[in-house]
């Protein structure tokens, strides 16, 4: 029994990342053309998120007892995402203004020949965005935002029709949904292998020296987000939801750990759906509906990272940034995380709106590129994170209430 625990999946994943980092560093050509064993394993977890979520959805909401309770869920999943992720600036402000990296290096010298442009989100782009004129498309193209959107619609909709048509949807998506999370299962146990191919390519590709080279900067941002994930979202769920924040993170570890080597939310969702309901103690009417949801618009870990990274980029370039425009942060980095999707390198792209609120040019993200790969690691293991706790916490409260 004890030799089965050491060799479970969560610990071989451990052990994966380290001895991938050794060996991405140390063998960076090997390490290179295994990447196709991590891309691998990616695609198959990608395979499942859109019958997933589609099914998770679709079946958390006609499973609701009524609109009342849909309406009661909904507004606690929309409270939470948006105060843990206010929470998660306000903390990154604080600690950047505490710490001030790179303050008086004034090392801004732009890179030449950078090609970045802008990301510009309008509020009426921003709302459009979410709707999908063709459902079809959208699921070709894996749009998850008007995916969920349409979802949601249908689920309510059906809500209105005849029981016993209702119950064909329901039987039809419930067994989608089982059967996708058997496939989950298999995924998983091949998560070691898939990470470890992962970790290395990622270390051989962009090595380990821009981390020394940006290190105020790097710590700064990896102080912040593990203040947020022991202490800001564990105090929230203890004091809202009675339960033991740690011990219900070692229950659920293997998705983060999966989000951070992956670097994307969406990749994670089968694996965050298939621990919370068989090892957090979520049920599926809950996890269907907050952990979709939660992975394309509660990212607490970007939302933290991009109002340091805007800081830093101020201050080396010489700028000083009013209270104001910190302010201004606050609002645009809240939207950006909101849009930013559920893949790699995502929260970088829509950094570049956030930069522009304040005046300072685009560009100046290739100052940070290099670091980017590695933080968002971290970053997505954070968001992923706040969407477990939020399930679980609203299931506490449906619970009590
Ligand atoms: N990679 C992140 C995620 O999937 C998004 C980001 O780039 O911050 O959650």
């Amino acid at each position: 029994m004890a030799i089965k625990k050491l060799f479970s999946v969560e610990n071989l994943t451990l052990f994966a990342i380290v001895v991938g980092v050794a060996f991405g560093y140390h063998f960076k050509e090997i390490a290179l053309h295994i990447k196709v064993i991590g891309d691998l394993y990616l695609q198959l977890l990608k395979m499942l998120i859109i019958p997933l979520v589609f099914a998770s959805i679709y079946i958390a909401i006609t499973s609701l007892s009524g609109k009342e309770e849909l309406k009661s869920i909904g507004i606690k999943a929309f409270a939470y995402y948006l105060s843990t992720t206010a929470l998660a600036v306000i903390l990154g402000l604080i600690i950047f203004n505490i710490i001030n990296p790179g303050s008086g290096e004034h090392l801004l010298q732009l890179p030449q020949n950078v090609n970045i442009t802008k990301k510009e989100l309008s509020l009426s782009d921003f709302v459009l965005s979410f709707i999908p004129a063709n459902i079809f498309e959208a699921l070709s193209k894996g749009a998850i935002l008007p995916i969920i959107f349409f979802t949601i619609f249908f689920a309510v909709g059906s809500l209105f029709i005849d029981v016993n048509k209702r119950a064909v949807l329901y039987n039809f998506f419930d067994a989608i949904n089982d059967a996708m999370m058997v496939l989950a299962k298999w995924v998983i146990a091949l998560t070691p292998l898939g990470v470890f191919a992962l970790i290395a390519a990622t270390v051989a590709k962009s090595g380990l020296e821009p981390l020394f080279e940006l290190y105020s900067y790097v710590l700064t941002v990896l102080l912040a987000l593990f203040i947020h994930a022991t202490i800001t979202l564990p105090a929230i769920a203890y004091i809202f939801g009675r339960f033991n924040p740690y011990r219900y993170f070692l229950a659920i570890k293997e998705a983060p750990l999966i989000a951070f080597s992956t670097a994307s939310s969406s990749a994670t969702l089968p694996v965050s759906l298939e621990v919370a309901e068989t090892k957090g103690g979520v049920s599926k009417k809950v996890a269907g509906f907050v952990l979709p949801l939660g992975a394309t618009i509660n990212m607490d870990g970007t939302a933290l990272y991009e109002s340091i990274a805007v800081m830093f980029i101020a201050n080396i370039s010489g700028v000083e940034l009013s209270l104001a425009q910190q302010i201004t942060i606050f609002v645009t980095v809240t939207f950006a995380s909101i849009g930013a999707a559920g893949i790699p390198g995502a929260g970088l792209i829509m950094m570049t709106m956030v930069l522009d609120s304040v005046g300072l040019p685009v560009e100046s993200i290739a100052l940070i590129i290099a670091v980017d790969r590695f933080l968002d690691m971290f970053r997505t293991a954070i968001n992923n994170w706040g969407d477990l706790l939020g399930a679980k916490l609203i299931e506490q409260l449906l619970r009590r209430s």
